[in-house]
């Protein structure tokens, strides 16, 4: 038996120890996972090695002896065969209580196995009768074989039905450590007197290592500090274990450098990130380009550095400190308010984008209600998702009444989701996460073809209906494929344009001016009409009427409410019905509910009135009933 192929796997497990030794770590429990198949490996081959030169000397150690050191070689094999289980274990069962449990159940087993291979005899097989070894067998080697068998079918059943747990590098890497034990084994069985068996373990803990617990993985290559997988792995990793930690992101927006020239900014980069490497007590990540993060886990002295960091930067950076650098922060001193690393970083950016954060304070501290209020925008982001994939968006009417006509001449489109229980959710829950999300493009476009949908089933003026009011959002007036998607709609529909008014709002004509100028020449020209919705709400500008190309405006529930309580806005809202009238624009005054309002509103000469007071928003089926019982009613008094 010669120990040649040994030697080799530990020289090879000593240079990669040498690597691994030298490179910045963070304390994860993968890597310390990796680091115990590393030692059960290593002991293993020695153990091997020394079971060769026992079996060897026999005759000076005596025989039990030596039985007792091939024995345990044979132990270290299953060593070696559960401690990958446990790696692998790791990223299945983040619950640090789960993790041991199942845990438990795997060693005991080794447990057993282990008194089994002890308990159990061991022969040798001589080369050619003489006194030479060639190899040990009996059912001592059954007992480690059968025993490491079972752990790799186990590991194989894992990795397959754990696969979207396991991160999928890892599986990968456990998949080839598998495949290395395979083949060894089966040319160890096919070559006697060839022992590669521990060469091998050798070699798969090289797979692991440069597939993924390569230490140099987990850093970013300019700065040196931790990168944003590591964040994730190390949050990650916290939460599972269920520890409090606090955290600070420091955000170099656009202006952190602005008095700082140009020509310094790189030096005094690399002067922050040297800063940034030499915080005590915590790690610190780049997260992205303009986002650092340090993460304290010692609660007793994170709000101290805090301080500590804050008053760095404010004395300034450069040769005499004379520059200074203002970052924004955002600090999270309990991160257990959240309970998942994907969401830790969903706050940071959430708050991020939430433009009014920084340019009131430059310092925000996060607490529960910003959580609170990120998951209630996570849930309805779900819902609308979910409803509009399962077609789950309706489209409600409600009726405006004409004073001139006196009867109803059109009718507002307003969206409504229902939820999985087959509840109504109303647009004031959805339409502002729904722009702030993007979705809206999507849940306009819905609407809009709905309403095309519904125009074509039932003709408008079989019902007296003039028109179709439907509102468009901020974003979607900013939206340059708005008028070449919705004329789409309308041809597809065969739609003849005059049954559609859009409504858009003051602020868009302020936020995407030029867009929403375009978009409402090209409806406009293809026979689209607009109202200015809102109006009288934020601060009305009546020269927004004077810009924007409307036919109709739209008083809002709260102005015309107002009209009602409050004897200076009774004046005002008479000035505008006048210039709106002088300059031959329509009116709908809106949040109608009682016949007195009814009856001021038509007195005042407002054409058109919607409200409670005739009807709330209907579904289709609905209003088209009110719609024919309205007509059979005209038609009475007719
Ligand atoms: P809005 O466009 O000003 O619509 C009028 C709102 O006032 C509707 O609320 C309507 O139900 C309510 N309303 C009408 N008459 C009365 C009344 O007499 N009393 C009271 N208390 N309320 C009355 P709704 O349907 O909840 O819609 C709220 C807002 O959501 C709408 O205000 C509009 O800004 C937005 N919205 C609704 N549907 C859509 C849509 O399809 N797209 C977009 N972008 N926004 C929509
Ligand atoms: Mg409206
Ligand atoms: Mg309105």
């Amino acid at each position: 038996m010669h120990i040649e192929i040994q030697c080799c796997g530990i020289v090879l497990m000593l240079v990669l120890f040498h690597f691994y030794r030298r490179q910045k770590r963070i304390s994860l429990d993968t890597q310390k996972a990796f680091l115990v198949i590393f030692w059960a490996t290593f002991v293993c081959i020695v153990v091997d090695i020394l079971s060769i030169g026992a079996i060897n000397y026999r005759h000076v150690l005596s025989e039990p002896v030596a039985k007792f050191v091939a024995k345990t070689y044979l132990v270290t094999l299953i060593g070696v065969v559960v401690s990958t289980l446990s790696y692998m274990c790791v990223d299945i069962y983040g619950d640090q209580e789960v993790y041991r449990e199942k845990m438990k159940v795997y060693w005991l087993m080794a447990l057993a196995g282990v008194l089994g291979v002890y308990a159990a005899p061991l022969y040798y097989q001589y080369i050619n009768h003489t006194t030479d070894v060639k190899y040990t067998y009996g059912p001592s080697v059954y007992v480690a074989y059968a025993l490491a068998l079972g752990f790799f079918i186990r590991i194989f059943y894992l990795l397959r039905k754990e696969k979207a747990k396991i991160n999928s590098r890892r599986r990968e890497a456990v998949c080839l450590w598998l495949l290395i034990w395979i083949v060894a084994a089966q040319l160890q069985f096919m070559y006697t007197n060839i022992l590669i068996i521990g060469y091998a373990g050798a070699i798969g803990i090289m797979v692991l290592y440069l597939k993924l617990e390569n230490p140099e993985t987990n850093l970013d290559r300019s700065t040196g500090l931790f990168n944003s997988g590591a964040l994730y792995q190390y949050t990650a990793q916290l939460f599972d274990k269920k520890k409090d930690f606090s955290t600070l992101a420091i955000i170099f927006e656009n202006t952190a450098y602005q008095h700082v020239s140009l020509d310094k900014r790189e030096s005094i980069r690399m002067q922050i990130v040297e800063y940034l490497l030499r915080i005590p007590d915590a790690y610190s990540f780049k997260n992205a380009e303009d986002e650092f993060f340090i993460v304290f886990t010692d609660m007793e002295t994170a709000e101290k550095r805090v301080e500590e960091i804050r008053n760095r930067f404010a004395s300034g950076w450069g040769a005499y400190n004379g520059d200074t650098v203002k970052p924004c922060w955002l600090y999270l001193p309990h991160a257990n308010i959240v309970n998942q690393a994907e969401i830790l970083l969903y706050l940071i950016r959430y708050i991020r984008r939430d433009e009014k954060t920084f340019t009131e304070k430059d310092f925000v501290c996060i607490e529960k209600d910003s959580v609170d209020k990120i998951y209630h925008e996570r849930q309805v982001v779900q819902l609308l998702l979910e409803a509009m994939e399962n077609d789950r968006v309706e489209v409600f009417y409600q009726p405006i009444f004409s004073t001139n006509e006196h009867r109803i001449t059109s009718a507002e489109a307003l969206v409504r989701i229902r939820d999985k229980d087959r509840k109504i959710v109303p647009p004031g829950v959805f339409i502002d996460i729904a722009e702030k999300s993007g979705m809206i493009l999507k849940l306009g476009a819905i609407v809009f073809e709905r309403v095309c949908r519904f125009i074509t089933e039932h003709p408008l003026e079989l019902y007296g209906m003039q028109y179709i009011e439907i509102n468009l959002s901020v974003i979607q007036c900013g939206d340059e494929h708005l008028a070449r998607d919705y004329i789409d709609i309308m041809e597809r529909y065969k739609i003849d344009p005059k049954y559609i008014n859009l409504e858009i709002t003051e602020s868009a004509t302020t936020n995407a001016k030029k867009t929403l100028l375009g978009n409402m020449e090209d409806l406009m020209k293809y026979g689209v009409r607009f109202s200015l919705d809102d109006f009288g709400t934020g601060q009305s500008n009546l020269n927004y009427i004077v810009d924007m190309p409307v036919d109709i405006i739209k008083f809002d529930r709260s102005m015309t409410n107002s009209y009602f309580e409050n004897g200076k806005a009774k004046h005002v809202m008479e000035a505008a019905i006048h210039m709106i009238h002088g300059m031959n624009l329509e009116i709908v005054s809106e949040g109608i509910e009682t016949k007195e309002q009814y009856q001021t509103m038509e007195d005042l000469g407002i054409s058109h009135i919607q409200g409670y007071y005739f009807s709330k928003p209907l579904p289709e089926n609905e209003f088209i009933r009110f719609l024919e019982d309205s007509l059979h009613r005209n038609e009475g008094v007719g």
